[in-house]
């Protein structure tokens, strides 16, 4: 996983409340940290996305299920579609993401966003949402 992030968009706090971007930290002591102390759960819920492959390590790769239920992977935050080439998004559904949220922080970023949308509905990911910003006129 990831800390922080390398972007300011001025009406975030992440910069705020994490200051130091921190590139990597594994995923997997993390999760066997929460196993021994909560017991093993059906789904993952991430605050990040840059780990694909060890969430597949981990038991949450496609078709994958816990005590005969469906295991589901939602990353919590909205993903920056800036960020969403087609080599990322076919990594992405290699995993039972639902739903794949996607960051959509400025309308000027309106062509992006259904260029995005487009991609991931071929690269078979069917379960989509977004975060959308309403803010006051001229606030950014
Ligand atoms: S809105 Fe997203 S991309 Fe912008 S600073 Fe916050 S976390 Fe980073």
């Amino acid at each position: 996983m990831t800390r922080g992030c390398t972007r300011r968009c001025p009406f975030c706090v992440v910069y705020v409340i994490e200051p130091e971007y921190i590139k990597y930290i594994p995923l997997k002591q993390q999760i066997a940290k929460v196993n021994e102390k909560y017991g093993e759960k059906k789904d993952l819920l991430l605050l990040d996305n840059n780990i694909i492959d060890e969430i597949k390590d981990i038991g949450f790769h496609n078709g994958a299920k816990l005590n005969d239920r469906k295991r589901h992977v939602d990353f919590n935050q909205g993903i920056d579609l800036r960020l969403l080439t087609k080599g990322r998004m076919k990594k992405l559904a290699e995993i039972p993401v639902k739903p794949l949220r996607i960051a959509f922080d400025r309308y000027g970023l309106k062509d992006s966003y259904v260029k995005v949308i487009r991609l991931a509905a071929e690269c078979g990911i069917k379960y989509l949402s977004n975060y959308m910003m309403i803010l006051p006129k001229n606030f950014i």
